[in-house]
């Protein structure tokens, strides 16, 4: 299986390429990113954290504010009133636990204890932490978003049936430490642009010979 993966890996990277990292500069921007991508598109989720970053350039200025004058500066990125209590909740565990709005103290965690602390916090699952260690601090934590899930269980990399939750922890015991980044990122791309949910391209599919979709028929072609 991790033959196969390495073989989908570098077809991907033929088409979209090896995307590089970036690191922000705070990892608690990334947390906080994190959090507004929720249940909204990248674009809505970009919106939404610079202008939460106009109305409150350091985390003392957001915690000075009630949650309705944080849910107004990330309005464009959708549920809002859930998104505002929870940031806001996040940090005030924060101070009191570490006395300081940082996440620094995860680089001297190891993967597993570094896990199960974000996901402790308000609003934080599986995904969300795994973003977070992958986008914030370069580890190789394989975040499973609903495209991955869709494009992985067509290609049979998991079960058809599993969870997101298992189709995470079934990846990262396959992906090699460095592909998770790339290709982490140009999963997401195909899903998007070719496997899509409804009505999948396959004709143009870069992985057609390697997908047993194909068995039974494209999904959403009947
Ligand atoms: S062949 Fe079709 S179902 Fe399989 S990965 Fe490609 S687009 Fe998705």
């Amino acid at each position: 299986m991790i033959e196969r993966i390495k073989r989908i890996a570098a077809r991907l990277t033929e088409v979209y390429g090896e995307q590089q990292p970036k690191w922000p500069e705070d990892p608690l921007d990334v947390l906080v990113l994190t959090v507004l991508s929720q249940a909204t598109t990248d674009a809505n989720r970009d919106r939404a954290f610079q202008s939460f970053k106009e109305a409150f350039p350091t985390y003392d200025l957001v915690m000075a504010a009630s949650a309705e004058e944080i849910a107004r500066a990330i309005m464009s990125g959708g549920l809002a009133w859930q998104k505002a209590p929870r940031i806001k909740a996040i940090l005030a565990r924060l101070k009191e636990e570490r006395g300081d709005y940082s996440l620094g103290f995860l680089a001297s965690m190891d993967d597993e204890g570094a896990m199960d602390y974000l996901q402790s916090l308000p609003g934080i699952g599986p995904k969300s932490a795994a973003c977070i260690l992958l986008f914030a601090f370069g580890r190789p934590i394989f975040p499973v978003d609903t495209h991955i899930h869709r494009v992985a269980s067509r290609l049979e990399l998991v079960t058809d049936n599993a969870t997101p939750e298992k189709t995470q922890a079934k990846i990262q015991s396959l992906v090699p430490p460095e592909l998770v980044y790339s290709f982490h990122l140009n999963l997401i791309e195909h899903g998007r642009r070719v496997c899509k949910a409804q009505r999948p391209r396959c004709d143009e599919c870069c992985l057609f010979d390697e997908c047993p979709v194909h068995r039974d028929g494209a999904p959403g072609s009947s």
